[in-house]
């Protein structure tokens, strides 16, 4: 058996640093990052692999047989369909008709966006389970690049991909310490209000956007970017509860959840990460004037 590091775009050992001393800040990571023109190796050939036993292959035999719920129209990640099949297939035929549409070049205009399929790449769920190299990736992104040109929108999939990397990193720098009640500072134990977080999982705080995006989560098992952002600075700046029981509700909803991803993206909006700002507060009904002016998004999930 040979075991290969894969779980990153840059290869720990290609860094300018330890790993105990990965840079406090994400700036700080990709400054060092770019400056250095550190890129990731091209992904390995596919191996030569003997074909399964066929006791193994009786033991996945009911997975492909299995029934999956009805797909809800409104999902943004419809993973009951075909083409979002938790499958390698699957992961490389999306990866690419993403590029072949030319959503690159779009890409950080629309990242924002809170409903549909193409306003971010939706990548994650593949990425998460391992069906998607993050290295392919970048190295198809590139190809892209070369024929259709380079763009400030093309490069923001590259720096999103390194936040995914510097969560992982901090994650094999830190280990169980990002798992502590306080945080990464060690502070005392953030409070919690039982009742406000089953009204916040439920999709009933009151407040017309958090419930569309809770509502979203359950029922779907997605969440884009800025909805996550939202609804877990409501839940730990507005409802005063505790971080780790967000974190664990998303753990049990999303399709694509990854714990360093989560626990990072968690604690950093707790201010409890290596965040120089200390937390980041969302003001919900801003972020609902700005980007769901017009109260689309509020009524596509104002029932469950
Ligand atoms: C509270 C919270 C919890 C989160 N939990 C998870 C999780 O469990 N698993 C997970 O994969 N992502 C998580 N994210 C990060 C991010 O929301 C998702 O990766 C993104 O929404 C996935 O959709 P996409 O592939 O279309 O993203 P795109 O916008 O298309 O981004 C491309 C890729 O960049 C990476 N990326 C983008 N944003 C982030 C980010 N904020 N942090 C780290 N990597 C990022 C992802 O790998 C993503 O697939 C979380 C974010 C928040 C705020």
């Amino acid at each position: 058996m040979h075991s290969f590091w894969q779980s990153t775009l840059l290869a720990p050992d290609s860094l300018p640093w330890a790993d105990a001393q990965l840079p406090d800040q994400f700036t700080r990571f990709r400054q060092q990052v770019e400056a250095a023109a550190i890129q990731p190796a091209a992904p390995l050939p596919e191996p030569a692999l003997p074909p399964l036993p066929p006791a193994a292959r009786q033991l996945i035999q009911p997975l492909a047989a299995m029934d999956y719920p009805a797909t809800d129209p409104r999902s943004s990640f419809p993973f009951p369909d075909a083409a979002f099949a938790g499958s390698e297939t699957a992961a490389l035929a999306h990866l690419a008709q993403y590029l072949q549409r030319g959503l690159p070049h779009s890409y950080k205009a629309t990242r924002n966006g809170l409903h549909g399929i193409d306003y971010s790449s939706k990548f994650s769920p593949w990425l998460a389970c391992g069906s998607l190299s993050a290295r392919l990736v970048l190295q198809q992104l590139h190809a892209f690049e070369t024929e259709h040109g380079h763009s400030d929108s093309s490069y923001w999939l590259w720096f999103e991909l390194l936040w995914r990397d510097y969560f992982k990193l901090l994650q094999r720098q830190h280990g169980r310490r990002l798992y502590h009640p306080g945080g990464l500072p060690q502070r005392a134990s953030p409070t919690h209000n039982p009742a406000a977080f089953q009204r916040w999982m439920a999709g009933q705080t009151g407040h017309a956007l958090i419930d569309a995006g809770m509502r979203e989560l359950a029922a779907t098992g997605y969440l884009g970017n800025r909805m996550r952002q939202i609804v877990a600075s409501y839940l730990i700046h507005e409802l005063q509860c505790d971080w780790r029981a967000g974190a664990a509700w998303f753990e049990a909803c999303l399709l694509d959840y990854d714990c360093s991803q989560n626990q990072g993206n968690w604690l950093y909006l707790a201010g409890l990460g290596t965040d120089p700002r200390g937390g980041r507060r969302f003001n919900p009904d801003k972020q609902a004037a700005e980007y769901d002016a017009d109260g689309h998004y509020r009524q596509l999930w104002s029932q469950p």
